[in-house]
């Protein structure tokens, strides 16, 4: 396929396992900066009830055949051959209006986002098909009833719908926690762009590394599919607050009951802080962030620096300093390596651009740029959908409406000046709910104030000084162990954050019954559920060997006054509890001098470890670290441990081991207890 052919390729849909043509010739999406035929887009005639079914059918039950691991796996070698093909996706980026480096946000981004959650995944998630959320919960004292909350992939097909701006990154950082969470998707890119995002699900397509089916692609519009939609489906949509607002009151969206998620407008703010005035390293790092934001992409990005809230005494100077910055930005071709900032997405965006800076108007004037006189370096300013930064200044912030409305998808910002921190946080509020704001500030007390009194009106808050300079990853930028989206106006939806992200495509379910029950759903032992003691030490065992319930009922060890003098003088923690009686006593939890917490846990490896060689490689730490019950000289330690989790390790000769550890005394009490870490071959060999 020749993606740069003279004539403009028909987009195809990948549906059903087919690559499928709209029925008509389609409408022709043109160059963002010359303004010639890029590609026709149509779906006309693509039976969209089929489309979930076949990803319901199909491909869902193969997702969740594999584990969480298998499925991280798979989105990294995914990545890997996303890269290697990324030069293919730069070459045709130029026409959605982008430079290289707004198409490294873009391609590598998105690429990233996969290859992120790909370790995130096998870092953070257990090699299982079910995902045990938070701890067991106890229901009754003898340990025969209990439960614990579990979370399964949906079975349905996670919708997402995407904006414009972002072909690339918009597609992957939606597929990667749906596909490690075991759902299959369906694509649906803005039009405006949609040849890019054809081009890589082209490219994905044919990895073959994907079970058939778990993406699908339509290019154009999305006809009835929404109409079939039901409760285990999942709509994601990112675009313009009226869009999303008549999408998530779709009946089949109601009456069912589908999630939907929503990341819409956003009036983001930058606040310059009280102590950052000019020849500060903040002042300068601001006028840095404010006129990136302002150009990457042109503006077009959901996360872009809207509003620019500054005090009072440094405004002048603050436009003076973006003024200039922004004058050295080149406007022009994408294609050209001289330009800085590209076109806007196309000449209806330019359009809508103009219209929205004139509503500025009603509040705030134009003190830097001319929105009519493109001046370009390069490209032709009519043909192109070309437009310099503009920068407004709104004098009466706290009277004005637009300035904290209109959201101006392009390189427009409007400064607004404020006299207090608290009068500045009601500024940014005004924006009804953002992704993110960022505060320029070196003093901890107005970094304080800002950011708890803005918090709950934004997914992210950003503080800049110079101390991050060098390594802050920048206002703009979503990370995908951060969350993305905001309250209010930004569609009060949640994207990426990690595995917080995946979970919005699995079902929380709480389980209840007996914990042998609820053990053999799980996969993880809990208390009260049947142990095996079959004689050998489970440290003998391979992976292959072991069983979760196998466990080791330890000799005991008595804990002498020497033992805890021995230990305080060889480690140095001399604290008076473990050598002072009199000042032991005193303290309100002992009744005397105790051992120490540490040397309990050092006794009580003593007593569990099986010495020799084997397939026990490793204990790479502790979770869940508790000491219950003090210990004192002549006290009694016995060790119960419990096979509790095995997680085998893809493409590597080991796994990891958890081990439910229960240290208790000659009482039966319960004096520390954990979980112990180990890493376990696979084999003896
Ligand atoms: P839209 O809301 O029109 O489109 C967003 C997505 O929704 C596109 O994929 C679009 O497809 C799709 N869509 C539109 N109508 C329907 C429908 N009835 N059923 C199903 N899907 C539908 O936004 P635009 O992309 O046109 O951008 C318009 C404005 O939105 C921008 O100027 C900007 O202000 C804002 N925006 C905000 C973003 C943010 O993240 N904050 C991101 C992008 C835009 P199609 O393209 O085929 O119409």
């Amino acid at each position: 396929m020749n993606v740069l052919a003279d004539r403009p390729r028909r987009l195809e849909s990948y549906v059903g396992g087919v690559w499928t043509r709209g029925a008509k010739e389609g409408v022709a999406l043109l160059d963002a900066a010359t303004g010639a035929p890029v590609a026709l887009i149509d779906s006309s005639g693509i039976d969209f009830a089929a489309a979930l079914a076949y990803g319901r059918e199909k491909a869902g039950p193969a997702l969740r055949r594999m584990s969480f691991h298998e499925r991280a796996a798979m989105l990294k070698a995914l990545a890997q051959a996303l890269m290697e093909r990324k030069e293919e996706f730069y070459a045709l980026s130029t026409a959605t209006g982008a430079t290289r480096s707004d198409s490294w946000i873009d391609i590598e981004g998105g690429i990233g986002t996969l290859f992120s959650y790909s370790s995130k995944g096998r870092r953070e998630l257990p090699n299982t098909r079910v995902l045990v959320d938070g701890g067991v919960e106890a229901l009754s004292r003898d340990d025969t009833f209990s439960a614990q909350h579990i979370l399964t992939p949906l079975q349905g097909v996670a919708v997402h719908i995407n904006a414009f701006n972002f072909p690339c990154w918009g597609m992957l950082e939606k597929l990667a926690p749906t596909l490690l969470a075991g759902m299959p998707a369906i694509v649906k890119p803005a039009s405006q762009t949609a040849y890019l995002t054809e081009l890589m699900v082209r490219r994905i397509v044919e990895t073959g590394l994907l079970p058939e089916g778990a993406v699908q692609l339509i290019c154009g519009s999305v006809g009835d599919l929404l109409d079939h939609v039901d409760g285990q489906d999942v709509v994601t949509f990112t675009g313009s607050a009226v869009t999303g607002r008549r999408l998530k009151t779709h009946p089949a969206i109601v009456e069912n009951s589908v999630r939907f998620t929503m990341e819409a407008d956003s009036l983001n703010a930058a606040v310059l802080g009280l102590d950052a005035g000019p020849g500060t390293e903040e002042f300068d790092l601001f006028v840095k962030e404010v006129a990136r934001e302002m150009t990457a992409k042109a503006g077009q990005k959901c996360t872009a620096i809207r509003r620019v809230i500054a005090p009072r005494a440094h405004c002048d100077a603050l436009i003076t300093a973006l003024d200039e910055r922004l004058a050295k930005v080149a406007l022009g071709n994408p294609a050209d390596e001289n330009v800085r900032m590209g076109p806007l997405a196309s000449l209806g965006q330019r359009v809508e651009v103009r219209a929205r800076i004139r509503d500025l108007g009603v509040d705030a004037e134009v003190v830097v740029g001319d929105p009519a006189n493109p001046q370009v370096v390069s490209g032709d300013a009519e043909a192109g959908a070309f437009l310099n930064p503009i920068l407004l200044y709104c004098g009466k912030p706290g009277a004005a409406r637009s300035v904290h409305d209109v959201e101006v998808f392009g390189p427009v910002s409007t400064v607004m000046p404020y006299d207090a921190a608290e009068e500045a946080v009601e500024l940014v509020k005004r924006g009804k709910g953002s992704l993110v704001t960022s505060v320029f500030t070196n003093d901890p007390d107005i970094a304080q104030e800002l950011v708890i009194g803005m918090a709950p009106f934004h997914g992210r808050v950003l503080i800049g000084n110079r101390v991050s300079a060098k390594s802050s990853t920048g206002h703009g930028s979503p990370l995908p162990g951060l969350v993305h989206g905001g309250p209010g106006r930004a569609g009060g939806g949640e994207e990426l954050g990690g595995m917080r992200g995946v979970k919005h495509y699995m079902q929380r379910t709480a389980v209840q019954g007996a914990p042998g029950l609820i053990s053999a759903v799980t996969g993880r032992w809990i208390e009260g559920a049947p142990a095996r003691a079959d004689g050998e030490h489970p440290f003998r065992k391979s992976l292959a060997e072991l069983q979760v319930g196998d466990q080791l009922v330890t000799a005991t060890r008595t804990v002498t006054l020497e033992d805890i003098e021995h230990f305080a003088n060889f480690t140095g923690d001399t604290f008076y509890a473990h050598m002072d009686e009199e000042a032991a006593r005193a303290n309100p939890f002992f009744d005397g001098r105790v051992a120490h917490g540490y040397l309990i846990v050092s006794f009580a490896a003593g007593l569990f470890v099986d010495p020799a060689p084997g397939p026990v490689l490793a204990n790479y730490g502790v979770d869940n670290l508790r000491f219950l019950t003090p210990v004192y000289p002549g006290d009694v330690l016995q060790v119960r441990l419990t096979c509790k989790e095995i997680n085998p390790r893809v493409n590597a000769e080991h796994g990891e081991v958890r081990w439910d550890c229960r240290v208790i005394n000659q009482t039966g009490a319960t004096v520390a207890q954990y979980d112990v870490l180990t890493m376990v071959a696979k084999t003896r060999g």
